[in-house]
This record gives structure tokens, sequence and C-alpha cells, in this order.
């Protein structure tokens, strides 16, 4: 049986790194569609110069772009057991774009993904984000306010640059709340009705948060 997660979430509440936690441990690929944009912007595409026009205003970028770039990512061969999905879909439209993408490409159309949804109380998430960095190099996600960082600008894991990414500034992360209540939050609700959402408390700690992640999954499928 195909694996299929998909985490829903509000900007800062932990995804990106619970993500990188499982795609380790059960070998899926993390297929985070920001990074994916943002790897367009770097390359000086065409694409990347529209979703970055979009994405910088903290606003999604259109429909058409990253359901191209989502259904390209899906299509390739480490994805064939499976994925994790971050940060995709963000809409009830893509939500709907999802379903006939998976009926086109996926080679096995009868297990439905189960949806992570990380709830957590939006104001640590605005403080979160602008103290947010993230290496360069291994990217892990660090907190500069919380963690015991000496140099806040190297990587205590690995010795890489940290960065802070454009778009986690307090006036962009405004927006990006704005857009994840309007565009994001009716998700909840559609997977809920769907028998597919599972409920995290993602003000708990990473450790926590994952060893209830990890336990929710083995209570649906055997891993
Ligand atoms: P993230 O890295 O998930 O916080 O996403 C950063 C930005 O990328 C968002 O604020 C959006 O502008 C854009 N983005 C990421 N995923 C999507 C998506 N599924 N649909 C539209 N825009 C997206």
């Amino acid at each position: 049986m195909k694996q299929k997660y998909i985490f829903i979430g509000p900007p800062g509440s932990g995804k990106g790194t619970q993500t990188k936690m499982l795609s380790k441990d059960i070998n899926l690929p993390h297929i985070d569609t920001g990074s994916l944009l943002r790897e367009s912007i770097a390359s000086g595409s065409e694409e990347g110069i529209i979703a970055n026009s979009f994405m910088e205003k903290g606003q999604l970028v259109p429909i058409s772009l990253v359901s191209k770039v989502i259904k390209k990512r899906l299509l390739k061969d480490d994805a064939k057991n499976g994925f994790i999905l971050d940060g995709y879909p963000r809409s009830l439209e893509q939500a709907f774009a999802l379903d006939i993408i998976l009926e086109e490409i996926d080679n096995d159309k009868n297990t439905e993904p189960i949806v992570f949804y990380f709830d957590v109380a939006q104001e640590k998430l605005i403080e979160r984000l602008v103290n947010r960095r993230s290496c360069s190099e291994c990217g892990a996600i660090y907190n500069i306010k919380s963690m015991d960082i000496k140099d806040e600008t190297t990587c205590p894991s690995c010795g890489g640059r940290l960065i802070r990414r454009d778009d986690d500034t307090e006036e962009v992360a405004i927006k990006r709340f704005e857009t994840y209540f309007k565009e994001t939050a009716p998700l909840i609700d559609l997977y809920e009705k769907r028998g597919q959402l599972v409920k995290l408390d993602a003000s708990l700690d990473i450790d926590t948060i994952y060893k209830n992640l990890t336990g929710a999954i083995k209570e649906n499928v055997n891993i």
C-alpha cells in the first residue's frame, strides 16, 4: 500500500520540521511547494519570476503554476511508494486539482492520503516566524530565540550559513496568515468530512508532536 500524507497548518506551525523527520525515518520524499518555488526563483526562470511576485506579498502563487510544479514532482521515481506533501494543497481549488492529478498519475488510486492538521494558536506563530532561520547547507531549521545558538549566522550542526527567508518579515508574515485563514483553513472541513483528517496539537514540543504523529500513522498503516 502506498503511503500518502498531507500536512496542513498555518505558517510556522512546525510542519516543515516534522516532515523532515518523518521523511528521513520512513524514506518517503518531502515535497514542499514553498521550497520548490524558491528553487525556481533561484534558477532565475520565468516561472520563478512570476512566483516571486506573489510570494513577496504573502499571497498564493497561481494554481496553474503550482499544479504544474507538483505534478512534475509527483511523477519522479522516488514518489512511487508514497510522499509527504508539506504546504500543498493550500486552497479548496488546489485540493480538487490534487484529486484530479492523483486520478491521472497515481499508481495506487485506492489509498486516500491521510491529512495531518497542525493545530496551534496564532499568537505564538508570528514570533516563531520572525525568529526562524534555516541552514543554507543542510536545511535544518532553528529558532534563534528559543535555542542556545551562540552565533546566529552559523549552523550548529554542519557549520553552514544560517539564513532568514525573505518572507519571514513581520509585514509579510501577517499577510501569509491572512491568506492562510482565507484560503487554506477551509481544507480542514473538507478533509474532516471526507474522514481523512487527523488533528495534532502543534503547540507541544517537537519530540512529543513527532511521537503523536508517528503513533497516528502506526494506527492507520503498518510501517
Ligand atoms: P512556505 O514555504 O510553505 O511557507 O511557502 C512560502 C510561499 O510560497 C507562500 O507564502 C506562497 O506564496 C508560496 N506557496 C507555497 N506553497 C504554495 C501553494 N501550494 N500554492 C500557492 N502558493 C504557494
